[in-house]
């Protein structure tokens, strides 16, 4: 993160940090106007082809795909166990539980989120899908950078930018996600180099992905939330492995209302943070 402007400094309430970010925001839309989507096109989550055999689909395409051996790797680390805890996941009816455009996994309510961010053994890995990287970003759109500069035009109105910049330091993982091989590699890194901590997750992902790979977050197993995009998302398996290989023309969107409720489970766990440091 950039080192010469903090604007959430721990020294100032989060309404004041929020405040200038958000001022800045303005200025930076009349200097420099981004491309957005012009209209909300009406697309269904997955569509009806999709749908069928899917945990079979991400099965089959997680393994298939797993071109480096990672996942394989962190799957031979505890073969039995991770077995077992998939199978458990593919017998119940749904792997997640959702409420609204948040999908619960490992947790029955967004209250239970709430209270495992207070914990203080807790570790939150914050996951962002490059498609709702704005096009002119700065790092790239298919890329695991992101300079969230508060300086820069494009991060200061970019939502990536604004939740990166009021994330607390300690605690907490933000990355920027291309693939799913990317996203579940870090998240096994992160649960066997830290066995001790209860690591939770906060991730923004197309509907269809959240379903697909519910099972296997359930396999690390760690608890958290996924985030469902809006806008151009990836709805049909075709879509999906084009835009696993960068190919993703198209803007996706995190609504206005949940962007709220993702700030504000970031003040909580800032304010957390902030208690235990005191
Ligand atoms: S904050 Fe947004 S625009 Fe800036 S580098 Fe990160 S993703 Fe790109």
């Amino acid at each position: 993160m950039s080192d010469k402007l903090k604007i959430w400094d721990p020294s100032r309430s989060w309404e004041d940090s929020e405040k200038e970010w958000d001022l800045g925001k303005e200025k930076s839309a009349g200097k420099k106007t981004l491309k957005t989507l012009k209209k909300m096109p009406k697309m269904p989550g997955i569509t009806k082809e999709t749908k069928k055999n899917l945990s079979w689909k991400s099965f089959k395409y997680m393994l298939s795909h797993d071109e480096k051996g990672a996942l394989r790797k962190s799957l031979a680390k505890h073969p039995f166990r991770y077995l077992y805890r998939y199978l458990c996941s593919l017998a119940k009816k749904k792997s997640f539980v959702r409420d609204g455009d948040f999908f619960l996994y490992g947790l029955e309510t967004l209250s239970a989120f709430k209270q495992e961010l207070e914990d203080e053994n807790s570790l939150l890995v914050v996951g962002f899908s490059y498609c709702h990287k704005p096009h002119e970003c700065p790092s790239g759109r298919f890329s695991t950078d992101c300079i969230h500069d508060p300086k820069n035009e494009v991060c200061r109105q970019c939502f990536i930018g604004k939740s990166v910049n009021a994330l607390p330091e300690k605690r907490c993982i933000p990355l920027f996600i291309t693939t799913v091989h990317y996203v579940s590699e870090k998240i096994f890194d992160t649960v066997h180099a830290y066995p001790d901590r209860n690591v939770l997750f906060l991730i923004t992902a197309c509907e269809m992905t959240l379903k697909m790979f519910g099972d296997w977050g359930n396999i690390a197993p760690i608890k958290g939330l996924g985030v469902r995009l809006d806008g151009r998302i990836c709805n049909t398996m075709r879509a999906f492995e084009l835009s696993e290989k960068g190919v993703k023309p198209g803007l996706t969107v995190v609504l206005d209302d949940t962007q709220k409720k993702i700030l504000e489970l970031i003040r909580l766990r800032r304010e957390c943070e902030a208690e235990t440091a005191n």
